[in-house]
């Protein structure tokens, strides 16, 4: 069964300094993107960096990233259940 994994993009105000979650996570389910989508010939700007679930197969449901998160900004549930 496939998680539901959400990010708070207002509590991660800034994934790129911190990337906990992403070296944390044993499975790398986690991945940065951006809320701009590619932006050609342009370097995207720091602030539209978010952090992702790209791979929900991959979670085990340990829960690291959501007890490491210093931001308390991941929650993880599975099959509607209660989300941590
Ligand atoms: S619950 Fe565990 S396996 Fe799933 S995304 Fe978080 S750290 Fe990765
Ligand atoms: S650990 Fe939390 S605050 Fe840090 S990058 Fe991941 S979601 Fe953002």
């Amino acid at each position: 069964m496939l998680p539901t994994i959400i990010v708070d993009d207002e509590k991660c105000e800034d994934p790129l300094s911190c990337r906990r979650c992403l070296i944390i996570c044993p499975t790398h389910v986690l991945g940065l993107g951006t809320d701009v989508g590619a932006q050609k010939f342009r370097e995207t700007d720091t602030s539209h960096f978010i952090v992702r679930p790209v791979r929900f197969d991959k979670c085990s449901g340990c829960m690291d990233c959501v007890d490491g998160c210093p931001q308390s900004a991941i929650q993880v549930s599975f099959g509607g259940g209660d989300a941590r």
